[in-house]
């Protein structure tokens, strides 16, 4: 247990920002699941500042409070003193990984799977052989119960590929766009990418892939490895700096939500925020750039089948997109689509956060299940591949194999009039 004062770590201004008001409560994931406060936004808050001051001690009961937090920022939403408590997250998970020594499961976690595994697409194909194999044999019982949840969220026939660096516009040209293919989205997701570029085609758009491209840093960051999510930035600014596009379309919720960040995470770096500022500037959510032109998406066929959305937490909080995605799936279902009980609520993808804190993310992901099946839709979209692998997990958990889960590219690439 570290107990000395530790260095600054926490951006006072912003820490002080919170009013104790506690408003922020009732939208807080593992606060409506636990009724504990320092499982809450005000709490952690709490034990942040009381970590800064060298009033608390960085011992296993605060790092688990913290550890516990989704990241899901639906506290910022429902802040209405402006408090960003992703940043204060973001810097207290930095100094925890630091300071605090960790077991050795959640070290390997941590620093082997997540670091060194997760952001490199060849990498992780190559660990999803075994687990597929296991898959294949139905060997899932002869495993410990979190590796059979860590199992059960692999899809059975996940799609790789590499999209073509240029990707021409069909029909009449718009414009240019470049596109990040993801490191999970182009293991697991290589037909949603491929569906993201037809689409993006299909509206006019030469889209540019460049091979060079890396990891956007996400899953450092929320880790608390801002420094290697420094260094994934840098990569990919001077990557897209060598074409001329007029956005950065990225069909990961998770990852575009860094992406649009690099400036605050470059904030301190003079040679990099202007390059920084001018990346975020031009990302954009594939249903944001999509929804400019809800005309071009129309049903190919009458929509007879009932559809809800969930909302993918690094889209609806972190980057306010609730609309656009809604507007797109419902040119296609029209009056089929029916909104969903807590739309906003953490499904516990959260990243890797069903791998490091499996227990809270099984209670999230069957608290998710249940709203969908009350819905009665037949079909679930959503827009980020973490809470597609989780709720198509949950589905199959509850066996409800007549609700198909989709990523938004391949409902509207599925469902949509091609001229
Ligand atoms: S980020 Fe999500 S889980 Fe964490 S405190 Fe905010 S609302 Fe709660
Ligand atoms: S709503 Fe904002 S100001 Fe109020 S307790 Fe939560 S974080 Fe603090």
């Amino acid at each position: 247990m570290n107990t000395h004062a530790p260095e600054q770590f926490l951006d006072e201004d912003k820490s002080l920002a919170c009013i104790h008001c506690g408003l922020c409560l009732s939208s807080c994931p593992t606060y409506l699941e636990t009724g504990n406060e320092n499982n809450s936004p005000r709490g952690r808050i709490y034990l942040m500042r009381a970590l800064q001051q060298g009033r608390q001690p960085l011992g296993d009961a605060t790092v688990h409070h913290i550890d516990l937090c989704l990241g899901c920022r639906a506290c910022e939403v429902a802040c209405p003193s402006g408090v960003q408590y992703g940043h204060l997250l973001e810097h207290t998970r930095d100094h925890i990984e630091k300071h605090h020594s960790r077991s050795t499961f959640q070290t390997f976690l941590r620093r082997v799977a997540i670091e060194k595994v997760f952001p490199f697409p060849t990498r992780m194909k190559l660990a999803l052989l075994p687990a597929r194999a296991v898959k294949l044999l139905h060997a899932e019982n002869f495993l410990p119960k979190f590796a059979r949840e860590a199992l059960s969220l692999i899809p059975d026939n996940p799609s790789a590929g590499k999209l073509p660096e240029i990707s021409p516009a069909f029909g009449e040209k718009r414009g240019t766009v470049g596109f990040i293919s993801g490191c999970v989205m182009s293991v697991m997701f290589g037909d949603t990418n491929r569906a993201s570029v037809k689409l993006l085609n299909r509206a006019g758009y030469d889209v540019v892939t460049p091979p060079a491209q890396g990891c956007c840093g996400a899953l450092h960051a929320h880790s608390g490895r801002l420094e290697l999510a420094r260094d994934a930035a840098r990569v990919n600014i001077a990557v897209f700096e060598q074409h001329n596009v007029d956005a950065i379309i990225i069909n990961a919720a998770g990852c575009g939500s860094t992406l649009k960040e690099y400036e605050n995470l470059l904030h301190h770096d003079p040679q990099w925020l202007d390059r920084a500022q001018k990346f975020s500037g031009k990302v954009k959510d594939l249903t944001e750039w999509l929804a400019k032109d809800l005309d071009a998406n129309k049903p190919a066929t009458p929509f007879k089948t009932k559809v809800t959305y969930h909302d993918a937490c690094h889209l609806a909080h972190a980057q306010r997109i609730t609309k656009q995605p809604r507007d797109l799936v419902k040119a296609i279902a029209g009056e089929n689509f029916v909104e969903l009980t807590e739309s906003d609520v953490c499904c516990g993808s959260a990243g890797t956060y069903n791998l490091t804190e499996p227990e809270m993310a099984e209670r999230l992901g069957n608290r998710k299940t249940e709203n969908i099946l009350k819905t009665g839709a037949q079909i679930v979209v959503t827009s980020n591949p973490g809470c597609l692998l989780q709720i198509q997990a949950g589905l199959r958990k509850a066996g409800a194999s007549n609700v198909k889960a989709m990523h938004i590219a391949d409902f509207l690439e599925e469902f949509s009039q091609h001229p």
